[in-house]
């Protein structure tokens, strides 16, 4: 039953003009009315606006851009991409405690966006006023940071300070590339430090780093009374703890992070190849050697990425750090000679394994010298030599969800009286779908200092002893609106989504009641709240009653949603 409702335009309480004008002077003339480039196309295909937009589609610095867009295009029977009303292009803290507080005193349905690569969804809703943080997007170092009202209980440490709109290229670029140390964020280049912060945040190493959340010092965030407060262990600190995991979008806006910085380490590097078995029987033995190899030589602090498991191939993209050239080979020669030596196995793409200073890692020179092709700047003109996008990533700019599903894969299945089962059971997954195993998003096998770390952050105590997170998906091309619906067969994604589903069932019978990643998982994942955050659900619950009692800030599936209708907009009755 709903008791109350958010104003919708043509509402008797939408705001009038006069009213959203007065907004306008509020945020110095930011005000915008989101418009999504490609609408012209559906209009008037031939133009120039219509090409020089199509000529962007898959350049994720374009589409974030967007004040009308994000970086996921839809995702079958769950979302369709529709842009706010209303948005604030907020320049500073003051802009979106303006928008904060006329969200809430006419009652409207607030949303807020940053780098815009939510898979769920939340960063979009039709007739809202949208907070964009794009444009903060400043970074600052610092040598010796006290987080506030710490001073005399905390080591000054060295940090860097991130405006909430800034993406983790910007990041990098400041602490490593130009700086020469290392900052925990995520692996995509373009993803928002705010919205990865509060995911909890992997990256290519956090085998040996932990989470980003883990790594947070400090965050402003504005709540939703409209107040500006700070968050850390020493001030607010139930506030800090629910923003480190605890999904973005629930809490209120944060509008800037500090993150500790680390020493960087000599090296960083890659490795990638893919191995084809000629049969069945071949292709689970191929397996079953696999996950024998990952257990004795890369489960530890300097291995992450993923192996993916498709029908008949093994499909290696794994990083490292830490280890020389010669030293990451050394490790994989037990595998490549025993691949060599079986004539049942084809090398589809030759294992070819890449050493780097670890501070040329996010460095385009670096790359156009060294690899071209690999990490790619925006080549719009004038844009930052720092913003660039590994070309892997490049498949997932506008893609439309048919099917997304993860799950954390517990170490004790690498024991050696349990890897059959787990080889059981990616074969029999194998035979629906495609299987990724992300091990750099299982926090076993970290420091022990790493991972009590992030057990004190509000992600799902299920990382801290999983191995690896296996995640499942499929998609289809870009479907913004204004382009030809490419995507309009939804019996076939459907038929994906099920083959998905398959696929998570076998490997859930040897890891039953898995937790999910909250940023990454299924928009109709059952049992959400222990799903996502396992124990921590209930303090995190408390932590929003606490700060954000009327539900201000909602998002699909965030902490508290369950008090509201699927759209955000009513209010369910207890
Ligand atoms: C191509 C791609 C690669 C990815 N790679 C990784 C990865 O390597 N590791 C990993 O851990 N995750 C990864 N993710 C998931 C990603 O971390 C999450 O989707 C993350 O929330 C995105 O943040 P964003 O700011 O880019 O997105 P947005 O869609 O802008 O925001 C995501 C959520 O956070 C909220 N939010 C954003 N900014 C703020 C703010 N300032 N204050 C309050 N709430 C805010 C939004 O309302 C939304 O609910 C990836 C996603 C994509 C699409």
């Amino acid at each position: 039953m709903r008791t109350r409702s958010r104003a919708r335009p043509g509402d008797p309480a939408w705001p009038s003009a006069a009213t959203w004008e007065k907004l306008n002077q509020a945020v110095g003339g930011q005000l915008l009315k989101p418009e999504s480039p490609f609408a012209r196309c559906g209009v008037t295909p031939l133009s120039t606006a219509c090409s020089d937009a199509l000529a962007q589609l898959k350049n994720p610095y374009f589409i974030g851009d967007q004040p009308a867009l994000t970086q996921t295009s839809g995702w079958a029977d769950a979302w369709t991409l529709q842009s706010s009303v209303y948005a604030v292009a907020a320049r500073g803290t003051a802009d979106i405690v303006a928008a904060v507080n006329f969200a809430r005193e006419h009652n409207l349905r607030l949303v807020v966006k940053g780098g815009g690569h939510s898979y769920q969804g939340t960063s979009n809703a039709p007739d809202s006023l949208l907070v964009w943080t794009r444009h903060m997007n400043e970074v600052a170092m610092h040598d010796a940071f006290v987080a506030r009202g710490c001073e005399g209980t905390q080591a000054p440490q060295p940090a860097v300070t991130l405006g909430a709109g800034a993406m983790w290229s910007d990041a990098y670029n400041a602490v490593t590339t130009q700086g020469g140390r290392y900052v925990q964020g995520g692996g995509c280049a373009t993803v928002g430090v705010a919205g990865l912060v509060q995911s909890g945040g992997f990256g290519n190493f956090s085998k040996n780093y932990g989470t980003a959340a883990a790594g947070l010092l400090e965050a402003e965030i504005v709540t939703a009374d409209g107040k500006v407060r700070i968050a850390n262990m020493c001030t607010n600190p139930d506030l800090f703890w629910g923003i480190k995991g605890g999904g973005g979008g629930s809490l209120g806006v944060v509008t800037r992070l500090t993150l500790r910085t680390r020493e960087l380490p000599e090296t960083f590097g890659g490795m990638f190849g893919k191995i084809k078995a000629s049969s069945d029987d071949a292709y689970r033995a191929l397996i079953a050697k696999v996950v024998e190899f990952y257990e004795s030589s890369l489960f530890n602090r300097h291995w992450g990425e993923q192996i993916a498991f498709t029908s008949d191939t093994v499909n290696v993209s794994m990083v490292f750090q830490g280890l020389s050239q010669q030293q990451a080979e050394a490790t994989w020669a037990p595998l490549t000679d025993w691949v060599g030596a079986r004539k049942e196995y084809s090398v589809e793409q030759p294992l070819k394994l890449l050493a780097l200073p670890a501070r040329s890692f996010w460095d385009p020179e670096y790359f156009k010298q060294h690899a071209p092709g690999v990490l790619l700047k925006d080549d719009r003109p004038g844009t930052p030599a720092a913003h660039v996008v590994w070309a892997g990533d490049k498949e997932q700019v506008g893609w439309y969800i048919h099917g997304y599903q993860s799950a954390w894969m517990p170490a004790s299945l690498l024991r050696k009286d349990r890897q059959a089962q787990l080889v059981d059971a990616l074969f029999a997954s194998t035979r629906h779908w495609d299987v990724g195993v992300h091990f750099n998003k299982g926090l076993a096998g970290a420091p022990a200092s790493e991972i009590d770390a992030v057990r004190n952050t509000a992600m799902n105590p299920d990382a801290l002893s999983a191995f690896a997170l296996a995640i499942i998906a499929s998609s289809g091309p870009p479907t913004y609106a204004g382009l030809p619906d490419v995507n309009s067969d939804p019996a076939a994604a459907r038929a994906d989504a099920s083959h998905i589903e398959k696929a998570m069932t076998e490997l859930l019978r040897v890891m039953p009641g898995a937790g999910s990643y909250v940023s990454e998982s299924n928009y109709f994942q059952g049992d959400w709240q222990t799903a996502f955050w396992g124990t921590n659900h209930a303090k995190l619950a408390a932590v929003k009653k606490k700060y954000d009692p009327d539900g201000l800030f909602f998002v699909h599936h965030g902490v508290g949603s369950e008090a509201w209708s699927e759209d955000g907009f009513s209010r369910l009755q207890r």
